[in-house]
């Protein structure tokens, strides 16, 4: 884990427009994340996914040399991979990034409470900002694949996704420990819809 002095790390707050800023008091989560240790630049975007948004992250770590940066805003399923690319952009390596769910985690589930919505917003920037700190620069691997599968278990749902595979063209083995295939569906007489099961 690099040392308090090398962490340089920079948090944007998102307010989403209303859907963040309408129950997240978004200037005090900014003086918030100023005031954790190794945070040393903290900014409001009005739409952090926006080219403006990202061209502000990018300016910011050239700026402030940040070495780290979290992200509050919404679920990183959603634009994780936007803020890792913009990171990259930046010269950062983009596994540095890391993200806060303020928005469906906090105002949208605490609407009328704006005061709550602001105070778990804040835990999840500082829980995000210790999780940056130790985070290391990963390396995306290139490897060989063989293009060959083993399923392993010749029931039906073994027996699909064998199947399933061989129509996408991949070579697939089938290994089944009894001596024969379909496991429970073999000992049914019929089935639902059709009523049928034939062997
Ligand atoms: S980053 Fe997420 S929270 Fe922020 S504007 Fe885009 S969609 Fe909304």
């Amino acid at each position: 884990m690099p040392t308090t002095g090398d962490v340089r790390i920079g948090v944007f707050v998102c307010d989403c427009g209303m859907n963040i800023a309408g129950s997240v008091d978004c200037p005090s989560l900014v003086e918030i994340a100023k005031s954790i240790d190794g945070v040393v630049h903290a900014e409001q975007n009005r739409y952090t996914c926006s080219q403006p948004g990202q061209e502000s992250i990018r300016k910011a770590i050239a700026e402030h040399k940040l070495n780290r940066i979290v992200v509050a805003a919404c679920t990183p399923r959603i634009h994780e991979p936007t803020f890792r690319k913009c990171a990259a952009d930046a010269g950062l390596n983009p596994y540095l990034v890391e993200m806060a769910n303020i928005r469906e985690h906090c105002s949208w589930v605490h609407q009328d409470d704006k005061a709550a919505a602001t105070m778990k917003a804040a835990d999840l920037v500082r829980s995000s900002v210790e999780r940056a700190r130790r985070l290391s620069p990963q390396k995306e691997a290139a490897l060989k694949v063989h293009p060959a599968a083993l399923v392993v278990g010749g029931g039906i749902a073994g027996i699909q996704a064998a199947l399933d595979l061989a129509d996408q063209g991949h070579k697939v083995y089938l290994v089944e420990k009894s001596p024969t295939i379909g496991g429970l569906m073999a000992r049914l007489a019929k089935t639902y819809p059709t009523m049928d099961c034939p062997t």
